[in-house]
């Protein structure tokens, strides 16, 4: 059994910028496993940006053209730690090697979580290495660049860099858009553009989370029988964003601020540059770089399509006059305090 998820493919993989040259490389590899120069193959990137999607792709792929010839193993590297102390435990340490040393196509997930456990690093460039020499395919991904795995040994760290090392990046707003619409696709729902471009500026930094929400108001919309609307997806953005560790939704900074200073929605979005507007506008902005996890650039947009310049402004005004201005200041404490609540 190779552990792999058939869902995981090529051709479900969007391409954009972020992760073209990490593409280019896992495919060259599916073709042909051992044979390039990019072995180990690393990819690496920060959480849900499709690393385990990827190497699942090799393994499937290679699956598939050798007509199960060629053994592939795909393995977390927390099982791989736990399957090794169960091994140290049931003295079978030789059978644990024997099993890992016959595949074709290893791919280990997540090395990172190899770090500071010396002995299971051990065995892996034992493995590693008898893998290598025997012209078989080694697959790994991580959350950060080797050089910043902290903890690792020197001699593993030095075997990676043998082969090819390629990162992923967030996703620009055109993939994300595109990887929305072959959610919906792929689900045979139905998905307005406004709402796909909605969630694609609120959700930029994790392609987990941004399928979370359209699985979710796919099911929302079976649930209820209604045609999924931006009302839906606001709500959904918000839980999403409650549930992350900075707990405030932009529409929720927004109320507050605009309630506190008794200005409106529609003005504090609009184009106004009266002062009773301007400042409790950029103090928004602020609050939204503090207390949510978007960028500059989604923040912009909530603010009546403002680029992301004019938040930098906004944010490094708003600094500056806590330091200058008693009143600002004040406004910014208690605005603060209450979020905290
Ligand atoms: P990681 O391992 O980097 O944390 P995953 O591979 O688990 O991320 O990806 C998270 C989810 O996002 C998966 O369901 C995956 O299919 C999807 N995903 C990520 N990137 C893409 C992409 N470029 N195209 C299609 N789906 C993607
Ligand atoms: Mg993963």
């Amino acid at each position: 059994e190779s552990f792999l998820n058939k869902s995981y493919g090529f051709e479900n993989f969007v391409e954009g910028d972020c992760n073209r040259l990490a593409r280019a490389a896992s495919f060259a590899v599916a073709q042909k496993p051992s044979t390039t120069s990019f072995n180990p193959l690393m990819i690496y990137g920060g959480v849900g940006l499709g690393k385990t999607h990827l190497v699942q792709a090799i393994g499937n792929y290679i699956e598939k053209q050798s007509e199960n010839s060629k053994i592939v193993l795909y393995v977390s590297s927390e099982k791989f730690t736990s399957q090794f102390i169960n091994a140290i435990r049931e003295n079978s340490l030789q059978d644990f090697m024997a099993f890992y040393m016959r595949v074709d196509v290893l791919i280990l997930d997540d090395v990172q979580f190899l770090s500071g456990k010396e002995k299971t690093q051990e065995t892996f460039f034992h493995i590693f290495n008898h893998l290598h020499q025997t012209g078989k395919q080694i697959v790994m991904t991580s959350d950060r660049p080797p050089r910043e795995l902290s903890g690792m040994e020197d001699r593993l760290l030095s075997r990676f860099k043998w082969g090819l090392t390629a990162d992923i990046q967030a996703p620009d707003l055109e993939t994300r858009i595109a990887i929305i619409q072959n959610k919906v696709e792929e689900e045979k729902a139905i998905m307005d553009e406004e709402v796909i471009e909605y969630l694609a500026h609120c959700i930029d930094s994790n392609v987990r989370e941004l399928e979370g929400v359209v699985i979710s108001l796919i099911a929302d919309s079976a649930l209820t029988r209604r045609k999924i609307n931006l009302d839906m997806a606001k709500f959904r953005v918000k839980s999403i964003v409650e549930e992350n560790q900075k707990v405030i939704s932009i529409d929720k900074i927004i109320e507050v601020v605009t309630d506190y200073f008794r200005i409106k929605v529609s003005d504090i979005k609009g184009k106004t540059r009266l002062r009773e507007v301007v400042l409790p506008r950029q103090i928004a902005m602020y609050l939204a770089k503090e207390f949510t996890t978007l960028s500059l650039k989604a923040i912009g947009y909530h603010f009546g399509g403002r680029d992301h310049s004019t938040v930098i402004h906004a944010i490094q005004t708003v600094n500056d006059l806590i330091d200058f201005d008693r009143d600002v200041a004040g406004h910014v404490k208690e605005l603060k305090d209450g979020f905290k609540k």
